[in-house]
């Protein structure tokens, strides 16, 4: 109908093509539901890349932004405010850290995580400023800072922003032995996410989060984990490192901290790493602010009180076992953890993702041929069903 055409038409022509969305107009939503212009129906199964752990508009977080919208909003971190020390208090108790940093976006916890680890290079390991090198895996997503796309290996995020910042090594993700063999004596930092999500949810070989965290041990090296996507609850655990029982120094956190309503992000590490901040080093105007602090306090609260790792893992094994019975022979793989989960086909998914829009499922394909399906961990396992039985009108 024409109302959602016109919004394309309009968003064409004055937004930025940095994007090419879905042919879908999103007007409201509630829970796992969301409707377009013309109310028609879908099932949000992308979440906003795992930013909406507790589905749209979850009443407790809107309540909780309610309340502090009477109050306060803004302060800037010139003067203290009523929110932020619960805020930072209860996300070092759900990361076992001494300090947060508060930030907004992922990619700016992205960069908070690089500075320390370089600050620490230079204050505590001793590495000569100006000499840090921080090795990365091949087919990361961190985001989208021009430091950032230096870290990338994908073509498209990187032609034409160069010059690039230098001091990183580029080693293949899964493989210890090749971190191994990057560190030098200037390495003060490895960074990596336990699952890669944006490469198509590549899960590593069993054991590889140990042997990186054993290695980084061994050599002095921070592990720096990026668990903006992975994080609070999506792949079955609070965080993904912890499949392997391991504590990365510094956790990277994004996304779902923001309980869907804003954008909230942080860095969590011990004094002995994060400590290497004075004032005036580092600081962002909204980071911190209380809105957000509120919001993710909630969000945090409700993920604890509510056993999210649990719903994830329990609901990610049963939608996976139903995924593995669609029968489709370009389907070459089905993978993941908890709610994060990719099917692979061996051909171009874009028609499959607009069978799946058509049917009323909202996903995405991620480098072509791998679509996601990360639905909000409230998703109930009949809409699961119901999901499932979409997904097989759309493959078979
Ligand atoms: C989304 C994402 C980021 C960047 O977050 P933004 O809020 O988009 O800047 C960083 N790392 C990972 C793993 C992500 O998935």
């Amino acid at each position: 109908m024409s109302e959602s055409r016109e919004v394309i038409r309009k968003t064409n022509l004055y937004s930025a093509h940095n994007y090419a969305p879905k042919e879908v107009v999103i007007e409201k939503a509630q829970g796992v539901m969301v409707y377009d212009a013309e109310g028609k129906a879908y099932y949000d199964m992308l979440s906003a890349y795992s930013a909406l752990n507790f589905g749209h508009l979850h009443p407790e977080i809107v309540d909780a932004a309610k309340e502090q919208l009477e109050k306060v909003t803004l302060t800037s971190r010139a003067f203290h405010n009523t929110v932020l020390c619960d805020f930072c208090e209860r996300l070092c108790r759900l990361t076992g850290k001494e300090l947060t940093l508060p930030m907004n976006t992922g990619a700016e916890a992205v960069e908070t995580a690089l500075k320390t680890a370089r600050r620490w290079g230079s204050f505590v390991k001793g590495v000569p400023d100006g000499k840090q090198e921080i090795i990365v895996c091949k087919n990361n997503f961190h985001g989208r800072t021009i430091t950032i796309v230096t870290m990338s290996t994908d073509n498209s995020a990187r032609d034409g922003f160069a010059p690039f910042t230098p001091g990183f090594v580029k080693v293949e993700y899964g493989n210890a032995a090749a971190l191994e063999a990057a560190i030098t004596e200037n390495t003060v930092a490895f960074l990596a996410e336990p699952i890669q999500g944006e490469a198509g949810v590549i899960v590593p070989p069993d054991g590889y989060i140990k042997s990186v965290r054993e290695i980084c041990t061994r050599h002095k090296v921070l592990f720096i984990a990026d668990e903006v996507q992975t994080g609070f609850a999506r792949t079955g655990k609070m965080f993904a490192c912890m499949h392997e029982d391991v504590e990365p120094d510094i956790y990277v956190l994004g996304k779902a901290l923001g309980g869907g309503v804003m954008p909230v992000s942080a860095v969590t590490a011990d004094k002995d790493i994060l400590g290497v901040y004075e004032p005036g080093s580092h600081g962002s105007t909204f980071g911190g602010n209380p809105l957000s602090c509120a919001v993710a306090l909630k969000a945090m609260e409700i993920l604890v009180r509510d056993n999210y790792p649990e719903q994830a893992r329990e609901k990610g094994r049963c939608f996976i076992d139903k995924l593995r019975t669609v029968k489709n022979p370009h389907i070459v793989d089905i993978r993941g953890k908890g709610l994060l989960i990719g099917v692979e086909f061996d051909t171009d998914a874009a028609p499959y993702v607009k069978k799946l829009i058509h049917n009323g499922v909202l996903a995405k394909e991620t480098h072509e041929r791998t679509i996601r399906f990360a639905p909000p961990i409230i998703v109930t396992y009949e809409q699961l069903d119901d999901v499932a039985e979409r997904i097989r009108r759309s493959f078979e």
